[in-house]
């Protein structure tokens, strides 16, 4: 049948082979002795997965050696040595005395078959980790059960005794070790209790797994904030200190016990309270409630189809998450348009070719607009596309032809042809990429000009995809089609298509073969799961119900989020995050409250001037300005001034060439020096905001700056803002900026008293921050995103907010990516604004997690030194 992709880390434990004793225990009382008796469970750990007396050079042996076990003795389906090594990438499994416990990252989990438990002893040891520790005996988990609370606790008992931990990992044979997991070793204390404390109180563990190694990290992490009190944890006999994650584990506590917090020092009450109120509430959300902050990614829950009748399949490059049913409907794109050579004079020629390039132009922009309505990131590479047609080494050589005697058409695409090709040769991805963009600008403009449609005619019932490969302009037409899921023969994951798709919510496999055109009948049943990298052909009545139920389980995801959106925002331990829009016309103003957004976060005024011809005047901007201040009502509307230029370009404000527009005259810079048309646009917002006030008696409308860069900027801007409203005889409005540009946030601490708010565009943030364009989807990759460097931007940034009582809010494209809005929660964010339809989501996500617990883990990815490490701890909060 079939699998869940999320299978839970646990570690059952028991020793098969009960001969020689380990070295006898020293201290342990008779209570010690009856409660580690009670943990003995039914796993066995099998022999000849004991490795006695190996060899290895580092770490990475260590782990291949127990990777390979661990394949062959079938506790995983393929190789896990790089999931072992991810987990010590993220934290080293070093415990204590030559012990450590490698175990894979929860990502790898799909690939554990059945728990089971490989160990190394190295008697020569061998480096773990940077501080340096050596391991001895490496006691290598996978785990597909949730047993791991009673392993861990014998393996404590281990590793606290340094003779018995030595032993193992010297001298001991395999029994013994055997013996001493599974002959559940009494946790031992040489210390005696401690009775007298300042503060003290009794409470229930209502975690289901007990105190495992994820809880017991809280409580120590909490207890640090305690410095100078000492904490205590005691259930009957056993204690310890609130210090050390071993000594909790070695208490051995499991669901139902009722132990003591206590404590002694200057805030003895205030740590007791707090910490027994926490345990009171549960350590463990994912043992929990099933709403966790390890996750709010529901695709990740989807089931894997099996294909048990073992119906004809083939298998892709997984481009974009998901599962379809549908018929195939196979995409015939290669129309061929007679294109004769002879044209009817230069002159003529070049007007219809100029006529036709205006005019894909301009649906370029309509199409651009219609993707950024759901997914503003990827709608660049419309824009990208729209420069193309302005390039003047292609115009050159179009007009050569033309001069030749050429019809437009044909010298048109004469010179795509011969640009793209050589693109094509090129050595590098990234030019070889933006062949692909170039033919399908070349494709648009040939059909303007043979009056032919740019739109394909696709089917009106639900379908599947199936094409050679697909241009990007075809996949942005998707979005209102009933498709289902792409197959593609050609293409790889970072195609501009699969970037699409995934922007789009669209499943699908690329890259599948010549096979996917040969095999595929049209109007077949197709089953495409990109999850599980297939897709099967004339799917069986069983595997059909899979599908369906993962769909409806899919659709079960959506609605509840759809239902719960008007609910606020508030986290597990109640701190109220506002969900706000990006929006950027007066269309999207409406859709505000439609998905449940409570304002907007950023209004980009770029489409007041970015399709006029000329400068629209105050009236009108005011109207465009006033139709959505209607449609928000007194709710937040922070409208922030023009961003003109880098990728914002207008064709009315002549602006000399720069050789790079992003680091050149743009945002704020533009307005400072174009101060006529800047105190108009500000002329407008503030008449609109003294119009609402008047009719409403208040006002949400917040004006905000782009691209700050320094101090003076924002004070210039601020002086001509308060020079306009007292003309206009307006109220005063809030004043914040953009943090996008990386001095702002090195000095978020002077813009801090300021300004009234922080809005972090995380999209120029992260180009600028880590020099690489946005324009340039093949360039930034999706985990550059989590960059150690972006946070600590945006930590500083909201630390300096924080210490002078200013909110920070993000608008930027990321925080619609889950793992990334719970860094921001964690970082102390208190707004986040997003496109509307994203609005559902976001808030069921921020409604599924705590932020305390969250700013813990964002402390530790602040320690990061590379995005995957950012991205594995905000992922696996499991242990
Ligand atoms: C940003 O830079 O993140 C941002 C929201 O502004 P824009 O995308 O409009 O530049
Ligand atoms: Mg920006």
């Amino acid at each position: 049948m079939f699998s869940r992709l999320t299978k839970r880390f646990g570690l059952p434990a028991k020793a098969e082979t009960e001969t020689k004793p380990a070295p006898e225990p020293t201290t342990a009382s008779a209570t010690e002795q009856a409660s580690a008796e009670q943990t003995a469970s039914s796993f066995k750990i099998e022999a000849d997965a004991i490795l006695i007396d190996q060899k290895v050079e580092s770490r990475k042996d260590a782990l291949a050696l127990i990777a390979a076990k661990m394949l062959e003795k079938g506790y995983v389906s393929s190789d896990y040595l790089e999931a072992l090594e991810a987990r010590e990438r993220a934290v080293s499994t070093y415990l204590m005395n030559g012990i450590a416990i490698p175990h894979g990252v929860n990502e790898a989990k799909s690939l554990v078959t059945k728990t089971g438990v490989v160990i190394v002893q190295i008697p020569e040891g061998v480096v773990w980790n940077d501080k340096g520790d050596r391991v001895f005996l490496a006691v290598g988990i996978a785990a597909a059960g949730n047993e791991h609370n009673e392993v861990l606790q014998k393996l404590t008992g281990v590793v606290m005794d340094e003779a018995l931990a030595t032993h193992l990992g010297t001298e001991a044979d395999a029994g013994a070790i055997a013996e001493a997991l599974g002959q559940s070793l009494p946790t031992r204390s040489t210390e005696a209790l401690v009775t007298e404390f300042d503060a003290s109180t009794s409470c229930a563990i209502v975690d289901a797994a007990g105190l495992h190694a994820r809880p017991a990290t809280i409580l120590v992490q909490m207890a640090e904030e305690f410095a100078g009190t000492d904490i205590w944890l005691t259930r009957g006999e056993l204690q310890a200190k609130m210090d050390s994650m071993t000594r909790l584990l070695s208490l051995g506590i499991v669901h139902g016990d009722s132990i003591e917090v206590s404590a002694t020092g200057p805030r003895a009450q205030e740590a007791v309270d707090q910490i027994s109120a926490a345990i009171a509430k549960g350590l463990d959300p994912v043992e929990g409630s099933g709403a966790t902050n390890n996750d709010y990614q529901p695709l990740d829950e989807l089931l894997e189809l099996t294909n048990p009748k073992g119906r004809a399949l083939l298998r892709g490059i997984p481009a974009s998450p998901g599962i379809a049913l549908a018929d195939a409907f196979i995409l015939d794109s290669a129309t061929e348009f007679h294109i004769g050579k002879e044209g009817a004079g230069s002159a003529h020629e070049r007007g219809l070719l100029d006529a036709a390039l205006q005019q894909a132009h301009e649906q370029l922009l309509a199409v651009k607009e219609e993707v950024a309505a759901r997914s503003p990131a990827e709608a660049v590479i419309f824009l990208a596309q729209a420069e193309l047609l302005k390039d003047t080494n292609i115009l050159t050589e179009a007009q050569k032809h033309l001069d030749d005697g050429a019809s437009a058409a044909w010298a048109w695409q004469q010179t795509i042809d011969r640009e793209a090709s050589v693109m094509e040769d090129s050595a590098a991805e990234r030019i070889r990429a933006r062949a692909a963009d170039l033919r399908d600008v070349g494709r648009r403009v040939i059909t303007i000009l043979q009056g032919g449609r740019t739109e394909l005619t696709w089917p009106d019932r639900p379908f599947v995809l199936i094409s050679k490969e697909l241009t990007p302009s075809q996949t942005a037409e998707l979005s209102k089609k009933p498709v289902r899921a792409i197959c593609t023969e050609l293409g790889g994951a970072t195609s501009h298509m699969a970037i699409l798709a995934r922007a789009l919510g669209l499943p699908a496999l690329v890259g599948v073969g010549s096979e996917l055109l040969a095999t595929v009948k049209a109007g077949e049943a197709i089953a495409v799961a990109p999850q599980s990298d297939l897709l099967i052909l004339s799917p069986d009545a069983e595997t059909i119900r899979q599908v369906e139920d993962c769909i409806h389980q899919w659709h079960r995801v959506q609605e509840r989020e759809f239902a719960s959106k008007d609910e606020p925002a508030i986290t597990r331990d109640g701190a109220e995050i506002e969900v706000v829009c990006n929006i950027s016309s007066a269309a999207d103003a409406d859709k505000v409250s439609q998905h449940g957004g409570s304002g907007v976060g950023l209004l980009r005024t770029e489409f007041l001037f970015e399709t006029a011809k000329a400068e629209p005047d105050v009236e009108t901007q005011a109207a465009e300005l006033a139709k959505i201040a209607r449609s928000i009502g007194t709710q937040t509307l922070i409208v922030r001034t023009s961003d003109i230029g880098g990728d914002k370009p207008v064709s009315w404000l002549k602006q000399p060439k720069e050789d790079n527009p992003f680091l050149g005259v743009r945002g704020i810079r533009l307005s400072l020096r174009h101060t006529d048309i800047f105190k108009r646009q500000l002329e407008a917002i503030y008449r609109v905001a003294k119009a609402q006030a008047e009719e409403l008696g208040s006002t949400g409308i917040h004006i905000m700056f782009p691209m700050i860069s320094a101090l003076n900027e924002f004070q210039q801007a601020k002086a001509l803002a308060q020079e306009v409203r007292q003309a206009v005889g307006a109220p005063e409005l809030p004043l914040g900026m953009m943090i996008e540009v990386p001095s702002a946030a090195l000095l978020a601490e002077h813009f801090a008293r300021e300004a009234d708010f922080f809005s972090i565009g995380t999209n120029d943030l992260t180009q600028y921050t880590l020099a690489m364009d946005r324009m340039n989807p093949d360039l930034l990759m999706p985990q550059d995103n989590y960059s150690p460097a972006l946070l600590h931007m945006i930590a500083m940034t909201t630390k300096a907010a924080n210490a002078a009582g200013k909110w920070v809010g993000v608008c930027g494209n990321l925080v619609a990516e889950p793992d990334f809005a719970k860094i921001l929660i964690g970082l102390g964010v208190k707004e986040l604004s997003v496109s509307p339809v994203n609005v559902p989501a976001l808030k069921e996500l921020v409604r599924s997690v705590d932020r305390s617990q969250l700013e813990s883990l964002v402390q530790k990815a602040l320690q990061a030194g590379t995005p995957e490490e950012v991205k594995t701890i905000i992922r696996d909060t499991d242990q």
